[in-house]
């Protein structure tokens, strides 16, 4: 049944005008479930992301989100509890924390209860926040609109490890007590083990494995060797 996830994808094929860039996918996520997508530079993870998010037609196949199959745009899929965050800064940088919070209509307090590191920010322009704090803004932003999929394109690119954690520990702890279903691209590999329910290795668009995090845990270094070398 359909409403058993917040996303199907069945036999997709996803890419841009006369490039096609990944084959054949199959990847669910159920509410509260914590689903990683991993691969090599290249592997087509961000096209994924962009196709279930609506901001990329898929070629053929389908992808369902959040109960429906009918195509829709990001806006409209973010009205009906999609979250889609990325590597890029999303805060607006002369704005202050409690500003950009406001403008989302989230309250302060509601963000520093995920993010307790956001109290002492709240007046701090966004644009003087470190990269890890403009990434706990934009998190909390994200999981104070209760969404029911989020999706996480690396957002924790070129971040410091303990950040890193953080970050994916929070996202752990939103899946659990909203009931959010989660679907994170993730270079850090072994911390996102540590978060994740399952895992898809992607290798030139395709999905070569998948299993649970302790599956994909325990056989890591052929996994590494196999599918996460660069291409
Ligand atoms: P990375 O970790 O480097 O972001 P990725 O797994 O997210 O890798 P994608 O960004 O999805 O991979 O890229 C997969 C392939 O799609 C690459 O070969 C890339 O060149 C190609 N590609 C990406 N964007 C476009 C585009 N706008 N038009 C055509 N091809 C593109």
């Amino acid at each position: 049944v359909a409403s058993d996830f917040v996303l199907e994808c069945r036999g997709l094929h996803a890419g841009y005008a006369g490039a096609v860039v990944c084959r054949d996918l199959d990847i669910t996520v159920r509410p509260g479930e914590v689903v990683a997508l991993i691969g090599a530079n290249g592997a087509g993870k961000s096209t994924t992301m962009l196709t279930v998010s609506g901001e990329l037609a898929p070629i053929s196949g389908e992808v369902s989100v959040l109960g429906s199959a009918k195509r829709s745009s990001l806006s409209a899929l973010a009205r009906r509890g999609l979250s889609y965050v990325t590597e890029e800064r999303s805060v607006i940088m002369g704005l202050t924390s409690a500003e950009n919070l406001r403008l989302a209509g989230v309250s302060a307090d509601a963000a520093c209860e995920i993010f307790p590191e956001l109290r002492a920010l709240l007046k701090r322009p966004a644009g003087l926040l470190s990269g890890g704090e403009q990434q706990m803004l934009t998190l909390a932003r994200a999981l104070c609109r209760n969404p029911r999929l989020l999706l996480a394109d690396e957002l924790s690119l070129g971040l410091a490890p303990q950040i890193v954690e953080r970050l994916l520990a929070v996202v752990r702890e939103a899946a659990d007590r909203q009931n959010l279903g989660v679907l994170l691209v993730e270079q850090h590999v072994r911390q996102v083990l540590e978060v994740a329910d399952r895992v898809y290795v992607m290798r030139r668009g395709q999905v070569m494995m998948e299993g649970t995090a302790a599956e994909i845990g325990a056989d890591l270094d052929a996994v590494q060797r196999a599918y996460l070398a660069p291409v």
